[in-house]
């Protein structure tokens, strides 16, 4: 691997400021474009974790005492350290994950401005003074750090699904404890080494790689710890809730998604075809925003489908590395298979194939789908596929498109396309997600808060709101004034 700065690929854990080798297990990471391995990282356990969560509890107590000013100039040096090793850090980012470069590169300012945002915005855990029910009082409300927050992340987006937990958290003035994903946990050990490299003091942000199960039990058991903030699927998102009761953390569940993706016969149609290529292809379907079900107008349905299909052909499948690539390795073999599974079951029950191909053998390659004909029936219809398939599905009135849409546990995000600003309001107020582009197929950014309902999570992250998670409310009434 050719690094500018080659001290960003670490091989060790980070707890207390101190990188950590192996004591014994190792785990190796490949590349899912070629299966080569990377490099290891320890395979810790629960005294590691246990470590870490008491670094913590004793950098946060030093750290809740800082003014915003401090924390402000940390974070800001850590976000231009971020954008000055950009390269790098993409690098690390598409050796372990597969993505294409430039879009590896787009992650990183995109992780990094999670960064800039809150090293602006803790200065403002403003309180509150309300009118008092006392002629002699005052109702004082101030906001303080929530204390130890531990972190579990996936590993669609390496980096920026860590600073939109640790940006947000820091800046309150919290610390962290991190269990990457096992599949990318350069990236995670590369932004510790920036974060060490800001001068950020040692415990406030802990990386500690190893046994999912061991290290998920001490982040939601040990008392020490107040929040636990999870991205990921929806089964170990209703695990960790339930191992958190014990203790009644407070948690942020970012799950998994379905979202529609609606095309009236009054839209741009080539609005939508472009609004569609990035809400259903980028990172390779593999983000939990991406279009699932793409509902598309009777009326303009064969016209969106050979114009999407006619673009989707185009793609340049492969190594993201290597020039005009578009869409990489999907993250493993059980990723094909359930998009394998999801285009064989469409495929037996009436849908066509506009364009897309599996690759031979072990290659983790799939050349982007287009399936036409799709009914509510197919398994694409009521589950994530998590992979580069744009499935279309027919409809005909706004009301039951509605209802088809809203017909899932998910409520991340919705896409509608439409030219009509009245039905634009009506079917994004009715949509029941956390979030919604209209005529935008790209919504994710540090300003907006994001999340979802149902069954797609709790909690928001980016914009004020993601900073208010880590922050508790303290009501004092002053009296006898
Ligand atoms: P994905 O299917 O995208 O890998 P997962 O929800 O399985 O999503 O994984 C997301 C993160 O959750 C990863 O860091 C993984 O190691 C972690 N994880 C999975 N199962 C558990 C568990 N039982 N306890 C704690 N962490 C877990």
């Amino acid at each position: 691997m050719q690094l500018n700065y080659p001290a960003l690929f670490q091989q060790q854990c980070y707890i207390n400021g101190q990188w950590v080798a192996a004591q014994g297990e190792t785990q190796a990471i490949t590349n899912p474009s070629n299966g080569q391995v990377i490099g290891e990282v320890p395979m810790l356990g629960r005294m590691h974790a246990e470590q870490s969560v008491a670094a913590a509890q004793a950098a946060f107590e030093q750290w809740k005492q800082t003014t915003a000013d401090q924390r402000a100039d940390i974070l800001r040096r850590w976000y231009e350290l971020m954008m000055e090793h950009q390269d790098d850090l993409a690098t690390i980012l598409t050796l372990e994950q597969g993505k294409p470069f430039a879009e590896a590169k787009g992650e990183i300012s995109y992780a990094a401005s999670f960064v800039q945002w809150y090293s602006e915005e803790a200065r403002r855990a403003y309180g509150e003074i309300i009118p008092s029910h006392r002629p002699n009082g005052k109702i004082v409300v101030t906001k303080e750090p929530i204390g130890v927050v531990a972190a579990i992340t996936p590993w669609n987006f390496p980096a920026a699904m860590i600073t939109r937990k640790c940006a947000p958290a820091l800046a309150a003035g919290c610390a962290m404890v991190l269990k990457p994903a096992p599949e990318t946990p350069f990236t995670a050990l590369a932004l510790a080494k920036l974060a060490q490299d800001a001068g950020l003091p040692a415990g406030l942000f802990n990386v500690v790689t190893g046994d999912a199960l061991e290290i998920g039990a001490v982040f939601t058991s040990d008392t020490r710890v107040r929040k636990v903030s999870f991205t990921g699927s929806t089964n170990v998102g209703k695990i960790l809730m339930n191992q958190s009761a014990t203790t009644i953390k407070k948690l942020a569940l970012e799950l998994g998604g379905n979202a529609p993706f609606i095309v009236f016969d009054d839209a741009d149609i080539d609005a939508a075809v472009d609004g569609a290529m990035v809400a259903k292809f980028r990172n390779a379907g593999q983000t939990c925003v991406c279009a699932n079900r793409l509902f598309v107008h009777d009326a303009v349905y064969d016209q969106f489908a050979a114009k999407l299909a006619d673009r989707v052909a185009n793609l340049k499948v492969g190594d993201g590395f290597d020039d005009g690539v578009v869409i990489g390795p999907l993250i493993n073999a059980e990723a094909v298979a359930k998009v394998q599974e999801h285009v064989e079951d469409a495929l037996s029950k009436g849908a066509r194939v506009l364009c897309g191909k599996f690759a031979q053998g072990e290659q983790l390659f799939v050349e982007p789908f287009v399936l036409t004909d799709m009914n509510d029936e197919m398994l694409v219809a009521s589950e994530e596929t998590f992979g580069p398939v744009a499935p279309l599905f027919r409809f005909s009135d706004e009301a039951e498109v509605l209802a088809r849409a809203n017909a899932t546990e998910s409520g991340l995000a919705g896409y509608v396309y439409t030219r009509s600003l009245g039905r634009a309001w009506r079917v994004a107020d009715k949509l029941e997600v956390g979030m919604v582009g209209i005529n935008e197929g790209l919504i994710s950014t540090a300003a907006a808060p994001f999340g979802g309902i149902k069954e797609s999570g709790l909690g928001r992250e980016g914009s004020r709101h993601g900073m208010e998670e880590y922050l508790e409310m303290k009501y004092m009434l002053m009296g006898g004034l």
